[in-house]
């Protein structure tokens, strides 16, 4: 679906533009793991100002393909966030529900902003509203794998963002 000199092109102009908003100060980045860990490290590379990286561990309660929007914990981040600017880094919002629940949860914890950064958005499948600040790519309703995302723990590793065919 998007090929490796795609994702190469616009993360690096994703990072750019985190770059330019956030030139005054420095930030934290947020990897939700485990999906967002390869875009988390090639975003963190185009990052020119001064950041921290933290890592959230997460499990959606469900099983196959679905979410249940029920977000389990199962690594916290390794440092308290008051005053800092946090940029959540996530592979894909799909019903939303996630990244909704994450933005409440760090909320809680005093930072001074919580900016979120997908690379990829399914717009067709939404169930809350939540705000991309920077978005990779807005796909279609195909269940997809590839560069951190994962199908049965399989494909993270793939350069590209693919599609399951599924019979
Ligand atoms: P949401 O809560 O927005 O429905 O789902 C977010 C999480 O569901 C993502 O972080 C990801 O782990 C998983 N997910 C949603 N859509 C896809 C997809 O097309 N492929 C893969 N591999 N995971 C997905």
């Amino acid at each position: 679906m998007i090929s490796a000199e795609q994702i190469a092109t616009r993360v690096k102009e994703l990072g750019d533009l985190i770059s330019r908003d956030y030139k005054d100060g420095s930030v934290v980045l947020v990897c939700v793991l485990k999906g967002s860990f390869i875009f988390a490290a090639d975003l963190a590379r185009h990052i020119t100002v001064p950041t921290r990286i933290d890592f959230l561990g997460t499990r959606s309660y469900g099983e196959g393909t679905e979410t249940s929007g029920v977000v389990q914990i199962t690594q916290d981040l390794s440092k308290p966030i008051v005053n800092e600017a946090v940029l959540l880094i996530e592979d894909i919002v799909d019903t939303g529900l996630t990244i909704a629940h994450l933005i409440d949860l760090l909320r809680t914890r005093g930072p001074r902003s919580v900016k979120v950064a997908s690379l990829l958005h399914k717009p067709a499948r939404a169930r809350v509203q939540v705000q991309v600040d920077y978005l990779g790519f807005t796909i279609e309703d195909k269940f997809v794998v590839g560069y951190g995302l994962d199908f049965g723990e399989r494909y993270r590793n793939l350069p590209y963002i693919g599609v399951v065919e599924r019979d």
